[in-house]
């Protein structure tokens, strides 16, 4: 079999930045849990596989989320949630929707998946448009990567109802926006909402991520992603995370939303206009982003850069960091600038 074209290994951002703002990742520091696990983690026995679906991570997040362990599945990122979503509920042909633009994994897992991918641009009809092609699964994300726009919940809401598929509702930034849709679970068994401990939990080393949704869904998902996807440190650390660090993680929330809106104002006096963001990250659209990506890793930064965005164009996604690291980006920027 010819691989397909969307078979292309991910592009990783190219080494030998000092300050890499390309992935959304905790720049703050690290969970104080960690320190603690790992120092005593001589005693793990990892001769043996970890337990084949991580109940005892389960129920820690069904805790934290406040709903039933019945309705978690986790896995090796929410990236292999989603991945295995699609796997469970899409036929090869069938339609994945998804706004334009979006996440840019869901293209690569749809495409691998067999599925149609179409991406529609967000609008007042949104629900409408999405009702009328009949996808068997729709990909939202809010807040939305790459742009940090929160979905309005009364419109996700009207999306799930009028949906006669599934409805993947993508949380990564939640914590930083402060407004999730879990309660869509309670009303509506066609919805399934994925988090991930690779953001605000920093802990993206660990590849933990997991989805909420009926039971009945969670175990389809389950059963497309097989047993033993996340390892034993990778739970152990997590569930220590969980059920210790939400203060640690509510501080560095706080730091990096007040961060990026220091870092907007400047980017606004500097004559660029960031979008809005409810998210740890930036997207600013720049006249060529080949152009604005290469000074800044000439200033030792790596962002993420993209091409013609619908309805934005060339753009780069700079990640929240420590100040010291916004001043070094703002010094690059500012070259483009005059
Ligand atoms: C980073 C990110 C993910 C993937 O996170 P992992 O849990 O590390 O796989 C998923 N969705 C969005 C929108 C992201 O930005």
């Amino acid at each position: 079999m010819t691989p397909s074209p969307t078979m292309e290994r991910y592009q990783e951002t190219a080494p030998g930045c000092h300050v890499d703002l390309s992935d959304n990742t905790n720049l703050f520091g690290r969970p104080p849990s960690v320190a603690r696990i790992l120092e005593s983690a001589s005693n793990v026995d990892l001769t043996r596989y970890p337990s084949a679906y991580s109940g005892e991570l389960k129920a820690a997040i069904a805790r934290h989320v406040g709903i039933d362990e019945s309705m978690v599945v986790v896995g090796c990122g929410s990236d292999d949630v989603l991945d295995s979503t699609l796997r469970a509920f899409g036929a090869p042909d069938d339609l994945l929707v998804q706004l334009d633009p979006s996440f840019s994994m869901m293209k690569v897992f749809g495409g691998v998946s067999g599925l149609r991918v179409e991406a529609i641009p967000p609008g007042d009809d949104l629900a409408e448009t999405i009702a009328r092609s009949t996808p068997a699964i729709t990909y939202l994300c809010s807040p939305n990567n790459p742009t940090g726009a929160v979905l309005p919940l009364e419109m996700m809401e009207q999306i799930v109802r009028e949906s006669s598929g599934i409805v993947i509702i993508d949380e990564a930034y939640v914590e930083f926006a402060g407004v999730t849709s879990v309660d869509l679970l309670h009303k509506y068994g066609n919805v399934i909402i994925t988090r991930t401990m690779s953001k605000a939990m920093g802990l993206a080393g660990c590849r933990v991520g997991f989805g909420i949704g009926h039971p009945a869904l969670v175990s389809r998902v389950e059963a497309a992603r097989g047993p033993y996807k996340v390892s034993t440190l990778s739970e152990r650390l997590s569930i220590a995370v969980l059920e210790n660090d939400a203060a640690w993680v509510a501080e560095n929330v706080a730091l990096a939303t007040a961060t990026r809106e220091r870092f907007a104002r400047e980017l606004e006096v500097l004559g660029y206009k960031p979008l809005p963001s409810s998210a740890n990250f930036l997207l600013v659209p720049v006249a060529n982003s080949g152009q604005a990506e290469a000074d800044c890793r000439a200033g030792g930064i790596a962002v993420r850069r993209f091409e013609s965005l619908a309805g934005i164009g060339d753009a780069l996604r700079v990640t929240v960091g420590p100040w010291p690291m916004m001043e070094r980006c703002l010094d690059a920027l500012r070259a483009q600038a005059s």
